[in-house]
């Protein structure tokens, strides 16, 4: 009987051990949709911009990663609350999660990129220091304004790493034109699978 319960004990452990080793799905979400078009620049409206890296983000994660799920809280201009993209991240436990913004500000003379985390779980941290040193080596002449916390809901409710990323500022009208630009918004989507690609075997090795 002894021998049974210690057996089935060491499976469990081996079961558990053989499926928290990967990561199996990114969760990409291009804030805003439909009636909610997130900040307005001149010319653009942010949740454009955050659906356009979105999809460039998956097609570079599926050609990096081609053995992960890459999954987008949506692909196109629809509106999607909070409590929804909250509950794609619940589906899927062993996935990380990146929420994609453009900045706004009455002083239309602020620029450059942020990224936020919630201190929730260290993770979060190690997430969000990868991706910003990546942003920061590829693009030496943006504006680094850091790491920061905030209460945002998605991070809150979040049991998965995740961050949410502001990538510069549509009211300041020159980088507008740079974050709006299909070039840069491909070129920050390596950047970014980059980093990913780097977090996910930098954890899974760890596991
Ligand atoms: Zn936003």
């Amino acid at each position: 009987m002894k021998k049974v319960v210690l057996f089935s004990i060491y499976c469990l452990i081996s079961f558990c051990f053989l499926f928290a080793k990967t990561i199996s799905t990114i969760i990409i979400d291009p804030g805003h949709g439909g009636k909610d078009p997130g900040a307005l620049g001149k010319t653009t409206q942010e949740k454009e911009i955050n659906l356009e890296l979105a999809l460039n983000l998956q097609e570079n994660l599926l050609s990096l990663m081609p053995e992960k799920q890459v999954l987008l809280t949506r692909d196109s201009d629809i509106y999607i609350t909070l409590k929804d993209r909250v509950k794609v991240i619940e589906k899927y436990k062993d996935s990380i999660f990146i929420s994609l913004h453009a900045n706004s500000s009455t002083y239309t003379s602020a620029t450059g990129y942020e990224i936020f985390y919630s201190k929730k779980l260290t993770k979060n941290k190690e997430l969000a220091l990868t991706l910003l040193e990546k942003i920061e080596s590829d693009f030496p002449s943006l504006r680094n304004r850091g790491l920061k916390n905030g209460n945002l809901f998605v991070l809150e409710n979040s049991d998965v790493p995740s961050v949410l990323i502001e990538i510069g500022f549509i009211s300041n009208e020159n980088e507008e034109k740079l974050i709006s630009s299909s070039e840069f918004l491909l070129k920050l989507s390596q950047t970014i699978s980059k980093a990913l690609s780097f977090y996910c075997s930098k954890e899974e090795e760890s596991r």
